[in-house]
């Protein structure tokens, strides 16, 4: 074995973080509180791009991005701060989740200053939305195989092929499309690059995907000859491989890897009320207590966001534990009160067990596959 060393450290966090954790409360409060959709609310993947105005207003997007593009320049662990209230209270905040999660981040790092001054500043108030243009029909968990073509055209290049589980392709602004720019060199992950696609361009077309709870979440997404203009080129040509491997650190260690089930959670503990049974108390010790490991795991992976080091081994280490945990609070209910899932006319409780167990499969398969996960986990850590 190599020896590396998981680097997660205990960390506190600061105290103009719990200030603005009580500001972030009362303004949910005041927003969500007398929304009778919010009753109905799950998870994190309500879509409500006024309400995401209202954030960006706020200067709760791009809190860590500079000034000068519209961000804040506050710290890693205030955005967290931010992240953790908002999937609490199952906010509608896809509207600007992706591109203040990993887009924003991205093209900071690698965009051109036209495209920092162009997006950034319209991310940050919550004007634009952005989908994730990876997954393809043959290339999942075997990312690199990507076969979308984009080929070069005067003045920029035309795309071509399928990307699939496209989440909110058909409410998003842009995707950011991982595609092959050069079919001519040798090795699958060379030769790719990355392109902002406006989604109403003409010559794309997207297609819904009911889930199994026929909620229309993602889609497929068809290029057919669409042309993409040079200036919407992310970083270099040929260097899509690194930057989407980069921002894949990104995806997956926030707070929304292991808090997709909160509501049933929170009705859980509503529904046992101040005197549980002596068994259901112990297992909602045992989830309180996972939950605050994770948070601490997770607040570590800020933490080292913030220091400008790269987590991608501990990010991945916390979406495989925080998926597997998300994923058994449902086991854990059904286990306890024998609580069966009820749409649509069910308690509270039934209806959240219905959509998280509807939903659970998912978990661990967004953002990259479990046994992906581990692998990567594995090689991280020398074992492979
Ligand atoms: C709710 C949801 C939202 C999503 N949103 C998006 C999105 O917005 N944009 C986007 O681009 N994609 C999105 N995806 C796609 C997601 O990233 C892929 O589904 C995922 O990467 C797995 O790819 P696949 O479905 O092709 O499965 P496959 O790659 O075909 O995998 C099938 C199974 O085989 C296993 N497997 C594959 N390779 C290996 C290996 N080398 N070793 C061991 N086991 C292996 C996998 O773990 C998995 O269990 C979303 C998926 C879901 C479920």
């Amino acid at each position: 074995m190599s020896g590396t060393i998981l680097r997660f450290e205990l960390c506190e966090l600061p105290v103009e973080a719990r200030a603005l954790r009580e500001e972030v409360r009362a303004f949910l409060r005041a927003e969500l509180g007398a929304d009778p959709a919010q009753r109905s609310r799950y998870s994190w993947f309500g879509f409500d791009p006024g309400f995401s105005r209202k954030v960006g207003a706020r200067g709760w997007i791009g809190m860590t991005w500079p000034r000068e593009y519209g961000g804040g320049e506050r710290s890693a662990l205030e955005r967290w701060v931010v992240q953790e209230e908002m999937l609490a209270a199952c906010a509608p905040v896809l509207s600007h989740w992706v591109a203040d999660r990993q887009y924003g981040p991205l093209l900071l790092r690698f965009g051109s200053e036209a495209q920092r001054r162009s997006f950034l500043p319209r991310m940050a108030r919550g004007e634009v939305c952005f989908a994730i243009g990876m997954s393809e029909p043959d290339a999942g968990s075997d990312l690199a195989s990507v076969r979308t073509r984009a080929n070069r055209v005067a003045g920029g290049y035309e795309l071509h092929g399928t990307k699939v589980w496209t989440s909110g392709a058909h409410i998003a602004d842009f995707v950011m499309t991982l595609a092959r720019t050069d079919t001519t060199l040798e090795g699958k992950h060379a030769g790719l690059s990355q392109l902002i696609v406006d989604l109403r361009a003409p010559g794309v077309s997207v297609r819904p995907i009911p889930d199994i709870s026929g909620v229309q979440h993602f889609n497929e997404v068809h290029f057919d000859g669409c042309f993409v203009p040079e200036q919407n080129l992310v970083g270099r040509e040929g260097d899509g491989w690194k930057q989407v491997t980069s921002e894949l650190a990104y995806e997956r260690s926030g707070p929304d890897r292991y808090l997709s089930a909160t509501r049933l959670l929170q009705e859980f503990v509503r529904h046992t009320g101040s005197e549980p049974a002596e068994h259901t108390a112990a297992t909602i010790g045992r989830l309180v207590a996972r939950k605050s490991v994770l948070r601490n795991l997770s607040l570590s992976v800020a933490s080292m966001l913030q220091d400008g080091r790269d987590p991608a081994l501990e990010a991945a280490l916390v979406k495989d534990v925080g998926t597997h945990y998300e994923q058994s609070i449902s086991e854990r209910v059904h286990e306890t009160l024998g609580i069966e899932p009820r749409a649509g006319t069910g308690s509270e409780l039934e209806r959240a067990q219905a959509w998280t167990l509807s939903n659970a499969p998912s978990f661990t398969i967004r953002g990259g596959a479990r046994e992906v996960i581990r692998g990567i986990i594995a090689r991280g850590l020398g074992l492979r």
